[in-house]
């Protein structure tokens, strides 16, 4: 059984997605913690972090750099915005599948947890 965002990856489980290429897709957190809340993930299952080969560092940079420009396509680009990834039980992750938060659409200062 293969994981809830590998299920969406290969198109078993239904989901709102908003941007996708050969390494990364992004769509809307199910559970949406503010007005803008999507999750970027590799295409490829990386359990978190700490599995991150130093050969795919890079991309890291990528899903950051799509999630930028969701930021910009969500309209929160100017006003701010969040990209996180939580990693492990204390880091606060509960999908053991690489992915990065974008969040947004509200203030967000002063809340880190
Ligand atoms: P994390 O706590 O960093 O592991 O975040 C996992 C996120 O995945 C949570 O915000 C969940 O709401 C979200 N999530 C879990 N299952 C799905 C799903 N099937 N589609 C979209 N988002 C999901």
């Amino acid at each position: 059984m293969s994981c809830v965002f590998c299920q969406i990856v290969d198109g078993e489980l239904p989901s709102d997605i908003l941007y996708q290429d050969d390494t990364v897709l992004a769509f809307r957190d199910v559970h949406p913690q503010t007005p803008v809340h999507l999750l970027i993930i590799p295409r490829k299952h990386i359990s978190s972090l700490n599995q991150l080969a130093d050969a795919e560092v890079s991309l890291v940079g990528h899903m950051a750099t799509v999630g930028i420009k969701l930021a910009k396509k969500e309209g929160i680009f100017e006003k701010g915005y969040r990209l996180v990834v939580n990693c492990g039980q204390e880091g606060g992750q509960a999908v053991p599948h690489l992915h990065m938060h974008l969040l947004g659409g509200r203030g967000l200062a002063g809340r880190l947890g």
